[in-house]
This record gives structure tokens, C-alpha cells and sequence, in this order.
């Protein structure tokens, strides 16, 4: 595939170019992972990570360039107050009422590592503890680590 075509988005977040494919262009990939002749790299996360990014409108799936633009590493990105925030996306456990669901995390060092990122990795994690953590969505308490968002709660009837 190439970079070019019309359906990728293009955008720069930190100084680093990043793709947004269309849901199309991410069904190509996954038959054949490659952009401008650039592999895809971590592909056994890749495509649990775009199904969650599917279903939530917030998350969003990029691909930027590393390692001298050897190969597309995943970025997930959360959109919150107009910024598009890198975020790992982890599953948490609520030690006072058991929910258990996923959570985004921007205190990752590795979030900010990529090809043309103009700032000081160590600056730009900083940066991200501006948004608030967020509590568990069941009960209230405080989760662990440092989440920015939460998955919401399924009510079931
Ligand atoms: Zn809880």
C-alpha cells in the first residue's frame, strides 16, 4: 500500500508523521502488512488493538514510522480536550469491587519513542499527567496505575 492514497489521513502528533488508514485500508493490511514497502511491526497486537479502537470513538489506531523509518509501529492515540493523547491500553482489576475492564495509560516512556518526535520523551509523559485519573467506573475507589480513561461500565438488565 502506499502512504499517498487519498483514504489515509495524515496528520503529525509530537513532531511525528502518523497515518490514520480508513477501515478498508486496515482490511488490506491485514492481508498484506506493508506500506511503502515498510512492514508493519508488532502484528499480534495490532489487530485486537483496531477492533477496541473500533468500538469506542475516542480511541484511535495510528501507524508512525521507527527505527529510521525501518518499519509502522502502532500508536494508539485518546482523543480528549482536543488533544490526541498516546496512550497503552491495559486491562485493570478493582481491588475494592472486582470490575475489571480496559483503561488507557499515558505514563508509558516507550509511548514516545518514534521517527521526527521533537520533544524529550521524558517531557511529553510529563505533560500527559495534566488529565485527571480517573476512578473505577463501578464503584468509585481508585484504580492502580494512572488511568486517563476507563472503559464504561455494561449495565445489564
Ligand atoms: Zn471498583
Amino acid at each position: 500500500m502506499n502512504s499517498n492514497k487519498p483514504s489515509i489521513k495524515h496528520t503529525y502528533i509530537d513532531g511525528q508523521q502518523i497515518l490514520f488508514p480508513s477501515q478498508m485500508d486496515w482490511e488490506s493490511l491485514q492481508l498484506n502488512p506493508l506500506i511503502d514497502d515498510s512492514p508493519l511491526a508488532i502484528l499480534d497486537s495490532i489487530w485486537s488493538a483496531l477492533e477496541f479502537a473500533q468500538k469506542y470513538p475516542e480511541i484511535h489506531l495510528g501507524l508512525g514510522k521507527i527505527s529510521s523509518g525501518k518499519k509502522w509501529m502502532p500508536y494508539i492515540f485518546l482523543d480528549i480536550e482536543s488533544n490526541f493523547q498516546r496512550v497503552h491500553l491495559e486491562t485493570l482489576t478493582c481491588s475494592f469491587c472486582n470490575w475489571r475492564g480496559k483503561t488507557a495509560n499515558p505514563m508509558i516512556i516507550g509511548l514516545y519513542f518514534g521517527d521526527g518526535i521533537n520533544q524529550d520523551d521524558f517531557t511529553l509523559m510529563k505533560a500527559a499527567e495534566r488529565y485527571p485519573v480517573l476512578p473505577c467506573p463501578s464503584c468509585g475507589n481508585r484504580l492502580p496505575r494512572h488511568p486517563i480513561w476507563v472503559e464504561p461500565v455494561n449495565y445489564k438488565d
